[in-house]
């Protein structure tokens, strides 16, 4: 049955992606782009940076303006929740109504995972309602806040807190910030810089919960009985696939949605962007990217590939979405830019490009996988430069060749 529409859930990065690529491909039926967030589509990257600084107000964060949006002719239904999907019928479920698709393109993305018994009152960020109350909450300098998480988010929220003049603690248990995005070596560097900008790391350290003030997070307590206290806690311990309106049907929830490598999840049914796990045909493993280029590039693909599975002679073959991952990270003045594969690495390269100032970071690394390169990260690089390492982990080059590009670098 031919309905024509297709349907997104999730109207943010991915999901407003797939939509504009849709029309792009010539797809002139109905796009129903579903969110239940009440805003338009945002960028969330801004919110730990500069909305959280107080740099921008939050329409700056807006991934399109309303006369583009509208240029869509999408039928937008935000602040709307779909709460089931019938797999083989394609249709999605909003509470009491049932849209019937062609195809549907599920973006839910990710929630912020809370900590386990955790009492009321301590920050997340993964939303801008959150970044506003975390703003408001720093909005006069002189608070104690305590991060638990040394990931890219609980590092980057350190970062801007520091320079607007807080106390800052960053409780974890890894031994090193970022040290799962980007491996021990270059996390230690990245440990001696917020060290230098004065925040307190307690890495090695397992948080057992929080301290609540009459619904008011004031700390946290430590595993071996301590407590870190603060005016504010935020709590930045990774995310959970949003597929909770998903339990009851077919699809594979392992981890995310499981995906093939054309990023279909059933017949007519295809998943992008952080929700998304699928299987990447360079890297042979079931990978799930929560970054925001990652976000926009599938939205793409599976929007094409849905097109070329419902109608092969007009939108023709589908592809298989093989990106070569990438993420950035603004902390203090630099950057943190990777490429690749960074995880399970057999052997890291890392080169210190410049020692002078321990809180101005600039390093490069290569990371080794087999006999080939498939991570490539810079620190405080320019990113034209840092782009030379990219080449060197696209295709992932011999790892002795590969060290050359490297060694060009350094020199
Ligand atoms: C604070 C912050 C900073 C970041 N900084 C960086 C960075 O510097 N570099 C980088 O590479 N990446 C960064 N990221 C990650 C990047 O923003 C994400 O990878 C990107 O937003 C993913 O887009 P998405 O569309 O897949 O999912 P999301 O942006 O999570 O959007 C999913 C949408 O679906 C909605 N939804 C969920 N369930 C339902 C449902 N049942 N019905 C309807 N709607 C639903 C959600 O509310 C949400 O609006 C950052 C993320 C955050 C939170």
């Amino acid at each position: 049955m031919t309905t024509g529409r297709i349907a997104i859930v999730g109207a943010s990065a991915a999901g407003l992606t797939a939509a504009e690529a849709l029309r792009r491909e010539g797809w002139d039926g109905r796009i129903s782009l579903i969110g239940d967030e009440p805003h338009e589509p945002y960028d969330r990257p801004p919110l730990s940076k500069q909305v959280l600084a107080g740099k921008w107000e939050p329409e700056r964060t807006g991934l399109r303006a309303a006369d583009a949006l509208t240029g869509l002719d999408l039928d937008l239904r935000l602040g709307t929740t779909a709460t089931g999907l019938d797999v083989p019928n394609r249709r999605v479920l909003l509470g009491e109504e049932a849209l019937d698709c062609d195809g549907v393109i599920i973006a839910t993305g990710v929630a912020a995972r809370a900590l386990p018994g955790a009492a009321h009152g301590a920050h997340v960020l993964r939303g801008l309602d959150d970044a506003l109350a975390l703003r408001a909450r720093l909005a006069n300098p002189g608070r104690r806040l305590v991060i638990v998480g040394a990931g890219v988010l609980g590092v980057e929220v350190a970062a801007v807190a520091r320079e607007l003049g807080h106390e800052v603690v960053v409780v974890a248990p890894e031994a090193a910030p970022m040290e799962r995005a980007v491996g021990i070596e270059a996390g230690d560097l990245l440990a001696e810089a917020h060290r230098a900008h004065g925040v307190r790391l307690r890495l090695g350290e397992l948080v057992d919960g929080l301290l609540d003030d009459g619904g008011r997070a004031r700390g946290v307590r430590l595993a071996d009985g301590s407590e870190l206290t603060g005016d504010a806690v935020l709590i930045a311990i990774g995310c959970t696939p949003a597929v909770q309106w998903l339990r009851d049907g077919p699809l594979d929830l392992a981890d995310g949605i499981g995906c093939d490598s054309y990023c279909a999840a059933a017949p007519g049914i295809y998943a992008a962007g952080d929700v998304a796990r699928w299987h990447h045909p360079v890297l042979r493993r079931p990978v799930r990217i929560e970054h925001r280029m990652n976000a926009t590039e599938q939205g793409m693909a599976a929007a094409r590939n849905l097109l070329a599975e419902l109608d092969p002679e007009r939108f023709g073959t589908r592809r298989e979405f093989a990106p070569v991952p990438y993420f950035w990270s603004d902390q203090y003045g630099f950057k943190v830019q990777a490429y690749g594969d960074l995880a399970d690495a057999d052997q890291v390269q890392l080169r210190v490009l410049d020692k002078t100032d321990p809180g101005a970071p600039k390093a490069a690394a290569l990371y080794r996988r087999g006999d080939s390169a498939f991570g490539a990260l810079s620190i405080g690089v320019p990113p034209k430069q840092a782009r030379a390492l990219r080449g060197a982990v696209a295709t992932p080059q011999p790892w002795e060749q590969a060290l050359g590009v490297l060694d060009e670098l350094a020199s």
